[in-house]
């Protein structure tokens, strides 16, 4: 009986490395022929075997004396984070989240599909017996694992790289201990899922956890084998790559900080940046002199912000920075616009706007902005505005703006905490301005 039992078990391990063996040296074939076929199809194919593993996972399998083995989860699953990993060691960051990403987003879609046709009630074919309860289990355990493999597959690399700038292994070692790892909370974290959604027996979570270091293991050794003799090297550590850069190239969060470069917009403030306000001041004093019509400039600029940052710190002047261009928004028309013009500068642009008028709203601005801030600090952050108003201060408007820094450059030697106008009587080129001279 025994010797039949361990027969049997180990027709079952031979099944499993067979089939481990074929997806790895398949996979990387494709993987190989990658600057040949696209790297296109090698993504293809990581997808296309995604739907079926979750199905093997969830409902087969073998037998082995150490518990019960789902081959869907050890040699599809464990196998793709494997793929996963090779494709980052051979390329970066940027080609491996496209899979991850696309993953993440083809399951979801289908599940989505799939929910929306649960919810029509479908035709029921006679002699035709659909297991549609279990399409239902399926699909939450696709999410489930969907998500997993996202959150997996992220940590997987960012694993692999501080292991690699952490210590110095055998190459196949760091493979090896990243793949473990992340398998092993993997397991853990899956088979509770498994075990709600589909009732899971408890013995397929060590057996299944044995499986999977075992397929860390044999993946690793092939990796290695990969790496050694059909494509040598994986790039060196880059000490440049922090793990937080890493981290932002495979969350595209760089992508969305640079999108938010080009669009213009301040990404701490959330206030347009210094480039959209040489485009959009250029245009309203071009507006201005077309319609005849005044155009004030406001610089505001916090009183002594270097305090700030030294007493409190850095994080707490950036929230001082946020609350202040939240106070300024809220503080002018809905028509002015408000720009982030250096680190602790802001431009505030009225078209239409007479010198009185720019005046008041600048007192307005400097005792509101204070006020924002209560009782939060011990000393509320105070400012000095600079205030210029074309056509009379200039005829442009960079000479606008140079007029406004100006009165504000007196309002710090005057002591701070106050607004400055420009006295357009006092500067040589007023008199000498046509009644609607500004031009960009
Ligand atoms: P003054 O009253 O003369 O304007 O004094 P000040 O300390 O505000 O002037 P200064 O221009 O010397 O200092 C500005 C400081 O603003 C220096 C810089 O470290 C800080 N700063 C610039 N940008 C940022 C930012 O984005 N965040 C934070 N926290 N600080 C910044
Ligand atoms: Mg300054
Ligand atoms: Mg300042």
């Amino acid at each position: 009986m025994a010797a039949a039992g361990d027969g049997k078990a180990m027709i079952g391990l031979l099944v499993l490395f067979v089939q481990a063996s074929l997806y790895f040296w398949a996979m990387a074939l494709v993987f190989r022929a990658r600057r040949r076929l696209g790297v296109g199809v090698f993504v293809c194919c990581l997808g296309v075997m995604h739907f079926l593993e979750t199905y093997l996972a969830a409902v087969f399998f073998i037998q082995l004396p150490f518990g019960l083995i789902s081959p869907g989860s050890t040699v599809l699953f464990s196998g793709k984070l494997a793929m996963i990993l090779l494709l980052y060691a051979k390329e970066d960051a940027e080609t491996v989240r496209q899979p991850i990403y696309g993953l993440l987003l083809g399951n979801c879609l289908l599940v989505l599909l799939a929910a929306i046709l649960r919810f029509h009630s479908p035709v029921v074919l006679p002699d035709y017996n659909a297991d549609l309860a279990f399409i239902d289990q399926l699909g939450l355990l696709m999410i489930w694992g969907t998500l997993l493999l996202f959150a997996d597959s992220i940590l997987l690399i960012l694993l692999f790289e501080r292991l690699r700038s952490l210590i110095r292994l055998p190459v196949f070692l760091y493979f090896f201990l990243a793949l473990a790892i992340i398998l092993s909370v993997d397991q853990i974290l899956f088979y509770h899922g498994l075990k709600i959604i589909a009732g899971a027996p408890t013995s397929a979570l060590e057996g299944g956890w044995i499986a999977k270091i075992g397929a860390a293991l044999i993946y690793s050794l092939f990796i290695a084998a990969y790496l050694r003799w059909i494509e040598p090297a994986i790039a060196p550590v880059k000490n440049a790559q922090s793990s937080g850069d890493l981290f932002d190239k495979l969350t595209y969060r760089h992508r969305y900080e640079a999108l938010l470069k080009t669009t213009g917009i301040d990404p701490l403030t959330g206030v347009m940046d210094r480039r959209r306000l040489e485009e959009i001041g250029a245009a309203s004093a071009a507006r201005a002199i077309v319609r005849k019509q005044p155009l004030s400039v406001a610089i505001i600029d916090v009183d002594h912000f270097k305090d700030i940052n030294d007493r409190y710190g850095h994080l707490v002047g950036d929230e001082v920075l946020v609350k202040i261009a939240a106070a300024i928004k809220s503080g002018i028309r809905a028509e002015d616009h408000v720009f982030r013009y250096g680190g602790e500068e802001f431009v505030v642009l009225g078209e239409a706007m007479p010198r009185e008028a720019a005046l008041l709203q600048a007192e307005r601005l400097r005792s509101a902005i204070p006020a924002a801030f209560g009782d939060s600090l011990a000393l509320a952050p105070t400012v000095s505005i600079g205030v210029a108003t074309g056509p009379l201060d200039g005829a442009s408007f960079l000479e606008l703006l140079a007029r406004a820094d100006s009165c504000l450059y007196t309002a710090k030697r005057e002591g701070r905490n106050r607004v400055v106008g420009s006295d357009p009587t006092q500067h040589p080129t007023s008199s000498a301005q046509p009644a609607h001279g500004l031009a960009h």
